[in-house]
């Protein structure tokens, strides 16, 4: 039996974008290859309200904050975290040799804009990566506050790791004046997993042109520049399969219409916090919750892997707390294609089989 998705990745994938990934396989160098990624690309801007340039990588989403911290840091990263996925940025900076610092809140915090303002006015650092939504803990950042305090330092790029929000969340790329903005297909898209996707600004390129060793298969400035100069095709061989799907889901999502897409995450989001307000407690200061996951505390000490085993014999999967949350927390994902009317059903059954109502 499928056990329906609400874990934070990967998400349920609507049948008919499944089938989209077993349409026959066209050259990569063709005309077809150009136009399909031309179509997506003009897509993704208007849900990332960007005019910048849209990179795909056929990795997923990590593989382009990788390549986002060490192709455009050329003095210093300041890294922000507030969780696993954070820290995993400053992982991926230290490794590939870039200078980087970490910058760590409590778990189940945000990352202060006084704290970005005090960071940057250092001047030590030319670049900086922001975690829009943390899917560890569940916590949102309040991410205008922070543009705010970085707009007062032009000169540094600013990278968000919003691969749990994008396609959930209106992120005004441009107005924020985020840089590079990255996603995964399989979050908020509602796609498989196997692609990274990320705008890109003018001003992020010229500086990458600046560093030297960016790497080559996820070099931005490769991908950037063979885009322009092969009417948008890849380096290498790029996930096709996936690209029909994302094309298709990319006019599914703009049929339903954003501002729509949007508030049906925040309706979700409210109803499952909620219910966990009512039954547990939430992990986190409410006015920072997740509109994509929502985290929930394990006041009643459950096990949750107890009740995991239950819900999948009735067709559902949640997950339980992220690395040393676990058992502590577990999350509840509402994003992507799922509705209100699915979270009230697996809330119900989680009612059911814990006797609580
Ligand atoms: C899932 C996730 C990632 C990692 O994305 P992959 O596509 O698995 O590489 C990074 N950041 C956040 C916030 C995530 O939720």
């Amino acid at each position: 039996m499928h056990k329906k998705l609400f874990i934070p990745g990967p998400i349920e994938v609507k049948e008919s974008v499944l089938n989209k990934m077993s349409s026959p396989m066209i050259g990569h160098r063709s005309k077809e290859a150009s136009t399909l990624q031309r179509k997506i690309s003009n897509k993704l801007r208007k849900l990332f309200f960007t005019e910048n340039e849209i990179l795909l990588s056929t990795s997923s989403g990590s593989g382009l904050m990788e390549g986002a911290v060490r192709s455009c840091t050329k003095e210093r990263a300041a890294v922000f975290s507030i969780g696993s996925f954070g820290d995993r940025w400053h992982k991926m900076a230290t490794s590939n040799g870039v200078n980087a610092d970490l910058y760590k809140s409590e778990l189940g915090t945000i990352t202060k804009a006084e704290t970005v303002d005090e960071v940057l006015s250092t001047g030590k650092y030319d670049l900086v990566t922001i975690t829009h939504n943390e899917t560890s803990t569940g916590v949102m950042n309040p991410i205008e506050e922070i543009s705010q305090v970085i707009k007062k330092y032009p000169e540094v790029i600013f990278c968000v790791d919003a691969v749990s929000s994008a396609g959930g969340v209106e992120i005004q790329t441009d107005k924020l004046g985020i840089d590079i903005c990255i996603t995964s297909t399989q979050k908020a898209l509602g796609l498989p997993p196997g692609l990274g996707i990320c705008t890109m600004s003018e001003k992020a390129v010229e500086k990458a042109r600046t560093v030297e060793n960016r790497g080559f298969y996820l070099d931005l400035v490769q991908l950037y520049d063979t885009i322009g100069k092969r009417d948008y095709q890849y380096p290498s061989t790029p996930n096709l399969s996936l690209m029909f799907a994302l094309n298709y889901q990319l006019d599914l999502i703009m049929e339903e219409g954003l501002e729509n897409r949007f508030s049906r995450h925040r309706e979700m989001a409210e109803y499952t916090r909620n219910w966990a307000k009512k039954h547990f407690d939430l992990f986190c200061d409410e006015k920072y919750a997740s509109v994509t996951l929502t985290t929930v505390k394990n006041t009643r000490n459950i096990s949750v892997k107890e009740l995991n085993e239950e819900l999948g014999k009735r067709g559902f999967v949640i997950s339980n707390g992220y690395g040393n949350l676990k058992e502590k927390t577990f999350r509840i994902a509402h994003m992507a294609d799922l509705t209100l009317d699915n979270m009230k059903e697996l809330l119900y059954n989680i009612e059911d089989i814990l006797s609580i109502s």
